[in-house]
């Protein structure tokens, strides 16, 4: 049995991964010939709305899903015309559209951020006057870690804003967002996953740390979260699911302010804050969303190997492969990119019974010297 996905990176080498063992296999579309997912797949080269690499894709497949929202919506719907494709072109839609994916969490009835659209600098001044500063503009589509933002300080004038304008359009016209900037305590993700018959599934809450946008660092269960709060992100993401008729993997990025939680965005896929599932839960985000998506029952979501995980991602340059695969119980995934500043090139999962001494082993990975160039064996 074959599946197809949209996109090589290492969200589809890490599916292939969970796959395998299941007996199936895997067909990747990605532009990059260096695609890692070709290490676990066969890989197609070829744009996402090639019509030809399409057609090569789906011959044979059981079902196509996606690893990354920023595919052209069209090419899923053509498939659509051929071929299973799970979680379906609408949900994908909305995840690519903060405006969307705002307004169906406030018709659900949960909190976000204030915010207003914009799609030109005259409404871009007027969204920020509305929204009040400190505030964050974000471009409505293809933004991701932490790209495509511009944040507005106390103080920001006319020329502030303007700037801003210029910043995130230099690339052609883009529908911005203003969001009020969220004072939170803490960033949280809840994780869930819907089968074809409406069965679901949700991993423990996961507490995320970000730095400049991107994320570095996810422990579940999220420590010290009140009750009502978890059952509040349950019910939401619930809500989320039932609402599209989801089938597969849904992320959805939270902050928490005191007790009060508000929507930030959603992923239509695996998500990297569900990293740690590999070896912290009873069954990965990875192979229950090949399950939901081929119509096999579920795996439990619930934790496993102590009941604490933490994952850390390994961000711009890998750490030097002996001193890491010392570490202690230490879980290392290397997707086999070459390094770049700010690329996500790996991460490492401890699990453990004891908070604290999982997060003590995950904090050595910090401290380790960086690989010299060759020591993984994968260009630099
Ligand atoms: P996003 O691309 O929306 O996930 O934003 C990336 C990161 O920027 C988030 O994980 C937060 O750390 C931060 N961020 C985004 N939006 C806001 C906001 N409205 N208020 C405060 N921080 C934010």
């Amino acid at each position: 049995m074959v599946v197809g996905v949209l996109g090589g990176g290492q969200l589809a080498r890490m599916l292939a991964l969970a796959g395998l063992p299941l007996g199936l296999r895997f067909r990747c579309l990605d532009p990059a010939p260096d695609a890692v997912a070709g290490h676990t797949s066969e890989l197609v080269v070829g744009a996402y709305d090639d019509p030809h690499a399409l057609q090569h894709l789906v011959r044979g497949v059981r079902v196509v899903t996606f690893e990354f929202e920023n595919v052209p919506v069209a090419a899923t719907r053509w498939l659509t015309e051929h071929v299973d494709v799970a979680p379906t072109p609408h949900a994908l839609e909305i995840g690519q559209d903060r405006t969307r994916e705002k307004a169906l969490f406030a018709s659900l009835g949960m909190a976000v951020p204030t915010w207003r659209a914009a799609a030109s600098r005259d409404e871009l001044r007027a969204a920020v006057a509305a929204v009040g500063v400190p505030c964050i503009v974000k471009t409505a589509r293809l933004g991701y870690d932490g790209k495509g933002q511009v944040r507005l300080r106390p103080g920001a004038d006319t020329a502030a804003i303007d700037a801003a304008w210029a910043e995130l359009t230099a690339g052609g016209p883009m529908q911005l967002v203003v969001e009020s900037f969220v004072p939170f305590d803490r960033e949280l993700s809840v994780l869930a996953v819907r089968s074809r018959n409406g069965e679901i599934a949700i991993w423990p809450l996961v507490e995320n740390v970000h730095e400049g946008g991107i994320l570095r660092r996810s422990r579940a269960p999220a420590p010290d979260v009140p009750a009502a709060v978890v059952r509040e992100a349950q019910q939401f993401v619930r809500a989320v699911l039932e609402h599209l008729g989801y089938v597969g993997v849904l992320a959805i990025e939270l902050f928490l302010c005191g007790d009060r939680l508000l929507a930030n965005e959603m992923a239509p896929r695996v998500h990297n804050s569900g990293h740690w599932t590999i070896e912290g839960a009873v069954c990965s985000q990875f192979e229950n969303h090949l399950r939901a998506v081929l119509g096999m029952p579920l795996g439990s979501t619930a934790m496993a190997g102590g009941g604490q995980a933490t994952m850390v991602n390994l961000i711009g340059e890998l750490p030097a492969r002996h001193a890491l695969l010392v570490v202690p119980g230490l879980h290392v995934h290397a997707y086999g990119k070459p390094p770049r500043p700010g690329r996500k090139l790996g991460h490492a999962t401890v699990v453990g019974a004891v908070r604290s001494e999982v997060d003590a082993l995950a904090a050595r990975v910090a401290t380790l010297p960086p690989a010299a160039p060759g020591d993984w064996g994968f260009a630099g």
